[in-house]
C-alpha cells in the first residue's frame, strides 16, 4: 500500500543535504565548544557560521541569535524570560486564544505566578486585530505574545501592524514563527518584533533544537542556569550538529521559497476546491492570508478522529488539528476561538503538504475521502442525508 504523509505541520523529515551537514559533528569533530584546543575551535567556527547563516535570514545580528532545545523552549524563553526581567514595570501580558500551547500553557503558569494574562479574541477565520491589541493594552503590560501563522489552520497574522502598534510602548513584542520559518518572510525589522521563535524539525532540520531571536537592548531571564553559553542566555553545552543542521535546513528553505510555496500553493488549492466540494463541509481558516501548505476543513456529522483512522487504513497520514490534542476528545481550542460549535469542530481534518507531495498524493486523498465521509455519516444519528 502507498503511504503518503500529509502532516508537515506536526514534522518533516530532515533534509538529505542536512543530514550530510550534520554528520561529522556526531563523530569525528565532535569537540566541546568550550575547550581551547583543535577540537572545539572547529566546533566553534561551526557554530559561528550557522549563527551568521541564520541572523542573515532573520536580518539579525549574530548576537541576537540564542539556540535552544526546541520551539517550546523557544517560546518558553521568550514569555517567562521577559515577564521576570520586566516584573517591576507591571504584569500584564496580551496573547491571542489560538496560539501553540507552548504559549498558551507558559501564559496559565504566569497567571499562576501572579502575572495577568489578556487572551484575545479572533475572528471567523482565525485573525487578530491589531485594533484590538491596541485596546488591550494598559501602562502596565510588558509583553504581547502572537503567533506568526497558526498551527492548525494556517492563518496569517499581522504582526508586522501589531508590532508598529507596540512600538512606543514598553510592552516587549513576541511572535511565535515555528509555522512561517522557510515559508514566510521572517525579517524581524520589518516584522517589528523583539523576539522570534523557530524550531528545525518544522523546515526540515533535526528535532530538538530551535532558536529564539532575542532584540539587542531585550532583556529576558534565562531559564537554565550553567555555563555562560550562549551569551548566559541558555546555559548547556552546545548541539553542534543540530545547530548546524537547523542553519542548513534554514538557508535551504529560502533559496527554493518562491518556487516550493507556488507548487504547495497549487496543490492545496486543489485539495481544498475538491474537500469543499463534498457536502456539509466547510473550509477553516483565512482563504487569503493563508499558509501554502495548510488544508483544514469540517465535515458536519462525523467525528475527526474516526476520518483520522479511516484514513490511515489507506496510507494516509492527517491530522484533525493540533498534535497535542490529538488523541483526546475535546475539539479544537482554534476551531472554538473561531465561533465553530463544538459539534463541528469534532469533524475537522487538517492536511498539510511539504516537499514530499505530489499530484498523484493530492488526486489520491480526492479519490478516498469523499467515501469515508459517506461511510462514517450513514452510520450516525445524527445525519439524515
Ligand atoms: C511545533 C510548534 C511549536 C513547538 O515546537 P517544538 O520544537 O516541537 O517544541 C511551537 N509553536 C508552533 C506554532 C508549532 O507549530
Amino acid at each position: 500500500m502507498q503511504r503518503i504523509y500529509l502532516d508537515y505541520a506536526a514534522t518533516t523529515p530532515v533534509r538529505p543535504e542536512v543530514l550530510d551537514a550534520m554528520l561529522p559533528y556526531f563523530s569525528n569533530e565532535f569537540g566541546n565548544a568550550s575547550g581551547v584546543y583543535s577540537w572545539s575551535r572547529t566546533a566553534h567556527q561551526a557554530m559561528d557560521k550557522a549563527r551568521d547563516t541564520v541572523a542573515r535570514i532573520l536580518g539579525a545580528r549574530p548576537d541576537e541569535i540564542v539556540f535552544t532545545g526546541s520551539g517550546s523552549e523557544s517560546d518558553n524563553l521568550a514569555i517567562k524570560g521577559a515577564a521576570w526581567a520586566n516584573r517591576h514595570k507591571g504584569k500584564h501580558i496580551i496573547t491571542s486564544s489560538i496560539e501553540h500551547f507552548a504559549v498558551l500553557e507558559t501564559c496559565q503558569w504566569l497567571e499562576r505566578q501572579g502575572f495577568e494574562v489578556t487572551y484575545l479574541p479572533v475572528d471567523s477565520v482565525g485573525l487578530v486585530d491589531p485594533e484590538q491589541v491596541k485596546q488591550a493594552l494598559r501602562p502596565d503590560t510588558i509583553l504581547v505574545s502572537i503567533m506568526y501563522a497558526n498551527n492548525e489552520v494556517g492563518t496569517i497574522q499581522p504582526i508586522s501592524e501589531i508590532g508598529s502598534i507596540l512600538k512606543d510602548t514598553q510592552a516587549v513584542f513576541h511572535t511565535d514563527a515555528v509555522q512561517a520559518a522557510g515559508v514566510l518572510d521572517l525579517d524581524v525589522d520589518k516584522l517589528n518584533v523583539d523576539l522570534l521563535t523557530i524550531s528545525a524539525h518544522k523546515f526540515y532540520g533535526p528535532k530538538g533544537v530551535g532558536v529564539l531571536y532575542v532584540r539587542k537592548g531585550t532583556n529576558i531571564e534565562p531559564l537554565i542556569h550553567g555555563g555562560g553559553h550562549e551569551r548566559k542566555r541558555r546555559a548547556g553545552t552546545e548541539n553542534i550538529a543540530g545547530i548546524v543542521g537547523l542553519a542548513k535546513a534554514l538557508e535551504l528553505s529560502y533559496e527554493e521559497r518562491d518556487t516550493e510555496n507556488a507548487r504547495l500553493e497549487a496543490l492545496r488549492n486543489q485539495l481544498i476546491e475538491g474537500l469543499s466540494a463534498i457536502p456539509h463541509s466547510r473550509v477553516n481558516g483565512s482563504l487569503t492570508k493563508r499558509l501554502p501548505n495548510n488544508v483544514n476543513v469540517c465535515f458536519e456529522f462525523i467525528e475527526g478522529e474516526s476520518l483520522l483512522l479511516n484514513l490511515d487504513m489507506k496510507g494516509v497520514a492527517a491530522s484533525s488539528g493540533s498534535a497535542c490534542t490529538s488523541g483526546s476528545l475535546d475539539p479544537s481550542h482554534v476551531l472554538l476561538a473561531m465561533g465553530l460549535s463544538h459539534e463541528i469542530a469534532h469533524g475537522s481534518l487538517r492536511l498539510t503538504l511539504g516537499r514530499g507531495t505530489t499530484q498523484a498524493d493530492i488526486d489520491y486523498v480526492l479519490q478516498e475521502v469523499p467515501p469515508i465521509v459517506e461511510r462514517l455519516r450513514a452510520m450516525s444519528p445524527l445525519y439524515r442525508g
